[in-house]
Order: C-alpha cells, then structure tokens, then sequence
C-alpha cells in the first residue's frame, strides 16, 4: 500500500485507506528499532479516512500495533499495545485571515494548526510515525511493581533475591539524618 498519495486520488466520496506499514516504510521508527530503543514485531496497521473540500484536505486516521520495549529498571522488553487515533488539517494554501475590523492579518500556517501541502503529494508517513513515537512511554516500564536490577551484582530482581547487603557506610551514615545542623 502506497502512503503516498496524489491529491487529484482523493474524489468527492473522499478516501479511504486501509493496510499493515512495517518499520522499512517508517524511517524514523525504523531508525529507533536499529538503536535498540525499541522493537516492532509485527507491522502498524492503519486506517486513513480523507477527505477534500475547497483547498482544504481533512485526515482522520486510526493507527494499531504493539511495540517493544526495554523496561527502565529491569531492561528487559516487554509488549506494549498501541493504539490511536488523529485528525489533521491540510491546506493547498495559505488562508486569507481577517481580524474582528475586516483587515487581513498575516497567521502562519502553524498559528492555524494548518499543514501546507507541497506539490500535488501527500505523505501518511510522517503522521503515522509520529504517532508510533508520540505513544513511546517516557519512563517505561514492564509492569508497576518492577523490582529492577540489583545494584551491586545486576541480578534480575523480578527472577530471583540475591544475598548483596547495602555496604556497611550506608548504615552507618544512615543516623546522621536525625542531627541537626546548626549554621551560624
Ligand atoms: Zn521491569
Ligand atoms: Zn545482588
């Protein structure tokens, strides 16, 4: 399925476009999955919905798939489903904008929430990977009560204890937090 798609493709019954983007079709996903930062197993299913009415092109589209994951703590991946769906604007041009006295003002596209579409093309790439990258978790983790790793000997928490103690300096200073200090 072509993500690129002509603007005169897009009739008066609108368009719609339905398939599987797998990571080779998604640079920047694609970029992320050689990092290690993340996996795809299986490809993005999509759905766009488009329609085109006086210069303006209207994107509805719907997005499903699971992604991998490192855990923050633990490091081990795990399978996050991701699902969402988006709308956005297009325009052949700029909007003539007029302010509560009837003079032109000049808004960019972005004060609009306008995108500008370039030539006769419209590219689904870039909302579909975007919205894979918006869904990435900032703190991931593989569950709520992850353990994490043991930070003396790296043991896996979540699989088995290990007999590491905290240093004996860490009890030790562990009192001073009841002295007072006394600036003067
Ligand atoms: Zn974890
Ligand atoms: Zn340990």
């Amino acid at each position: 399925m072509n993500l690129i798609i002509q603007l005169d493709e897009i009739k008066e019954s609108g368009l719609q476009l339905e398939g599987d983007a797998g990571q080779e079709e998604l640079p920047q996903v694609d970029e992320l999955v050689n990092a290690g930062s993340l996996m795809l197993p299986e490809p993005v299913h999509y759905r766009f919905d488009i329609t085109r009415l006086s210069g303006m092109v209207e994107i509805d589209g719907e997005l499903e798939c699971d992604i991998e994951v490192p855990c923050g703590r633990c490091l081990e991946s795990y399978r996050l489903p991701i699902s969402s769906r988006f709308s956005l604007t297009l325009s052949e041009s700029i909007p003539e904008c007029f302010d509560e006295e009837g003079n032109e003002i000049e808004l960019s596209t972005e004060e609009m929430g306008l995108a500008l579409i370039e030539g006769e093309e419209i590219d689904l790439v870039e909302p579909l990977q975007e919205q894979v990258l918006m869904a990435l978790p900032i703190q991931p983790l593989c569950r709520e009560e992850c353990k994490g790793l043991c930070p003396y000997c790296g043991n896996n928490l979540n699989e088995s204890e290990c007999d590491c103690t905290a240093p004996k300096f860490d009890t030790r200073f562990a009192s001073l937090k009841d002295f007072k200090v006394k600036n003067k």
